[in-house]
């Protein structure tokens, strides 16, 4: 690995405006599954295990609130997880001027507690949740620490994540501030995320820098326009780059 460490460590150098762009990957090495992962929940009323993506989607949440709970509440938060080395060194690389923008599909708030501030969250937060009338806010710990199905303490209203699930658009001002960012990057660096989660994937499409790197576990559909790939570890490859810069 050391070789493509040192060609990485010359790109990030040659760079002045980075972005990068992350999926669940980014966040496995802080102990944080891909949901996509999970078994799933199974249901007595269907008689079948329901999968992730049936039970994180929009018309569950209206339908099915208390399995939709039961299910976001352990699979999809995580409160004590922690920052790892790509959301450290990421933070690193911005105070020194190299990262304009994180664009990120995950949820957990990780980026900005290892201290980046410009973080564009395509999918939204645990962090944030609202009422769904007042639009009081709440904190994750509240929404964990009520029974079943958390409730509004002014209107008795339910409180809604603001994570978008299945079947709900994308926030356009998030998206279009993603979009801009990538557009302006020299260079991009995709890590943690198979991309294949559309619209999400699409975005790099907006890319016209000159510097295209891919870290993931696996191959991916972009590793052939890639100016670099690295199969290992995310959080290795930037303690390791780091040491370099
Ligand atoms: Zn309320």
């Amino acid at each position: 690995m050391t070789e493509e460490i040192r060609k990485l460590a010359d790109m990030i150098r040659a760079s002045e405006n980075i972005v990068f762009f992350g999926g669940a990957g980014v966040s496995t090495e802080s102990g944080i599954p891909d949901f996509r992962s999970a078994k799933g929940i199974y249901s007595e009323k269907w008689k079948r295990d329901l999968s992730p993506e049936e039970i994180i989607s929009h018309s569950f949440y209206e339908r099915h609130p208390e399995e939709f709970w039961e299910f976001y509440k352990d699979k999809l938060c995580y409160p004590e997880a922690e920052p790892n080395d790509c959301h450290k060194a990421l933070a690193k690389l911005e105070e020194m001027g190299k990262v304009k923008a994180v664009v990120t599909q995950n949820i957990d708030g990780l980026h900005q507690k290892a201290g980046s501030k410009k973080v564009y969250e395509l999918h939204g937060s645990v962090l944030r949740n609202y009422c769904t009338l007042c639009k009081k806010f709440f904190t994750l710990e509240e929404v964990l620490s009520a029974p079943g199905v958390p409730v509004c303490d002014r209107c008795k209203m339910p409180i809604k994540p603001d994570v978008v699930l299945y079947e709900e658009p994308l926030n356009d001002d998030v998206t279009e501030k993603a979009i801009r960012a990538i557009s302006k990057a020299d260079m991009l660096i995709i890590g943690g995320t198979s991309l294949v989660v559309y619209p999400a994937a699409g975005l790099i499409r907006y890319f016209r820098g000159e510097r295209l790197v891919l870290v993931n576990k696996s191959r991916t559909q972009a590793d052939a326009s890639a100016d670099l790939v690295i199969h290992e570890p995310i959080g290795e490859v930037f303690r390791e780059v780091m040491s370099l810069l």
